[in-house]
């Protein structure tokens, strides 16, 4: 086989179908979010960015920076191991106990992202239980979806945020055997919600556990920023609860939260876990200053809140088609994955606006999409230029207006 022909020509595929990644060469400029330094094959340009998951800019909050250029000054750079391996640090603990406290639970466990920490913990709780089968929505992250394959447990598609249906199939399983379902709060695509009040109604009546993945929640929702489950009063029903420190937090790192017996099963057990080199301290030591600033300060939520309202409203009166939804997501919906790519190449090249296409198999063919993620940083100036960007390409490209 020639295996170099094989590769082009897979790659091949992904251009013709106009879904080829291409990554900007960006490079964040600190104290200055959203705007960063796009490098290229003409040289550079200072764009701004709107796609950033740093969803409260406190990748370049003061106390972030003076937390980690501390810990890296005391510890040095890397953690030196495996957690098992003299790679647990103080500042590792200091963190698990910090997002113990965030979620009122009486343990956590840090994964090296959120990723790993769905992989490594989805693949445990339920590859090790007998006969354990996986509730899992429709709509779950690449990453749960790959740790409940890994677990090798039987598993039931659920129709996305459908309770009717979840009931169907939890009802049609063996009573005896041990359940799991799993889901999300935020959808990061679309932006909707999970009931999961009513969700833990559903594993409290059959006997269920529930594994909620709080990454585009947490530091953004709840008055301390304990997501979702914090701001509706039900964190404590939840068995697992899984979070990312680099989307609100801003730093980068896993971890899920919840009982004692149940970290410290997923602590000795877990391949993921056990057999990886620990964050670096300073990481560690970043992230924890995050959470500890946003347990404290509602300023960065409620001020995203008002840019996302904002940029909704300047979509309105301009007649750019824009997904409704609870959160802070702002998908703009263009439907062709060719015109997406050459929307998002125009608004770089023309307007110095970054916003990358998504396109399948990240959102279903038919629904490509820009998807804006407006933060607390985002001026009224950015917003008028974003707008007026957009309006401009759609009468160029002669796009459907809403309504
Ligand atoms: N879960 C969801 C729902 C996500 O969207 C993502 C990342 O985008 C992850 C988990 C993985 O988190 P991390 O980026 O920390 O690996």
């Amino acid at each position: 086989m020639n295996y170099e022909h094989y590769f082009r020509k897979q790659l091949d595929n992904l251009r013709k179908e106009g879904r080829y990644r291409v990554f900007a060469d960006l490079e964040r400029q600190s104290g200055a979010f959203p705007r960063a330094t796009h490098h290229h094959g003409r040289g550079r340009q200072d764009v701004t960015v709107w796609c950033s998951n740093d969803y409260l800019g406190m990748g370049q909050h003061p106390d972030v920076l003076a937390a980690m250029h501390e810990a890296l000054d005391r510890c040095g750079a890397g953690a030196g191991g495996t957690r098992n391996i003299g790679g647990t640090n103080h500042y590792h603990i200091l963190l698990e106990q910090e997002l113990a406290d965030l979620h009122g639970t009486e343990s956590a466990l840090l994964f090296n992202s959120g990723y790993m920490s769905n992989w490594a913990s989805l693949s445990t709780l339920a590859g090790r239980m007998p006969g354990c089968i996986i509730f899992s929505d429709s709509l779950n992250h690449a990453s749960m979806i790959e740790g409940i394959r890994h677990s090798r447990a039987r598993s039931q598609v659920w129709a996305h945020n459908d309770l009717a249906d979840l009931r169907r199939k939890l009802a049609a399983a063996d009573p005896s055997v041990p359940k799991l379902i799993a889901f999300e709060s935020v959808y990061s695509m679309d932006g909707d919600i999970a009931p999961i009040a009513e969700i833990c109604d559903l594993a409290d009546e059959f006997g269920a556990m529930t594994y909620l993945d709080e990454v585009h929640a947490v530091g953004l929702y709840g008055s301390r920023g304990g997501g979702i489950s914090e701001r509706l009063g039900v964190a404590h029903r939840v068995t697992v609860i899984e979070g990312t420190l680099a989307k609100a937090f801003g730093v980068i790192g896993g971890y899920i939260a919840g009982s004692s017996a149940m970290c410290d099963y997923v602590r000795s057990y877990a391949s993921g876990f056990i057999f990886t080199t620990a964050l670096p301290p300073a990481v560690a030591a970043g992230a924890a200053a995050s959470i500890r600033h946003l347990k404290n300060s509602s300023a960065e939520r409620a001020r995203m809140q008002d840019r996302v309202a904002t940029l909704r409203a300047a979509l309105d009166v301009a007649g750019l088609p824009h997904m409704p939804n609870p959160s802070h997501i702002v998908p703009v919906m263009v439907g062709d994955p060719v015109l997406c790519k050459q929307i998002s190449d125009r608004l770089l090249d023309e307007y110095g606006i970054y916003v990358q296409p998504i396109n399948y198999p990240t959102v279903p063919r038919g629904t490509e999409r820009l998807r804006f993620t407006p933060s607390p940083l985002h001026s009224d100036a950015d917003i008028g230029d974003l707008v007026n960007a957009l309006s401009a390409i759609w009468s160029d490209l002669r796009l459907q207006r809403a309504a």
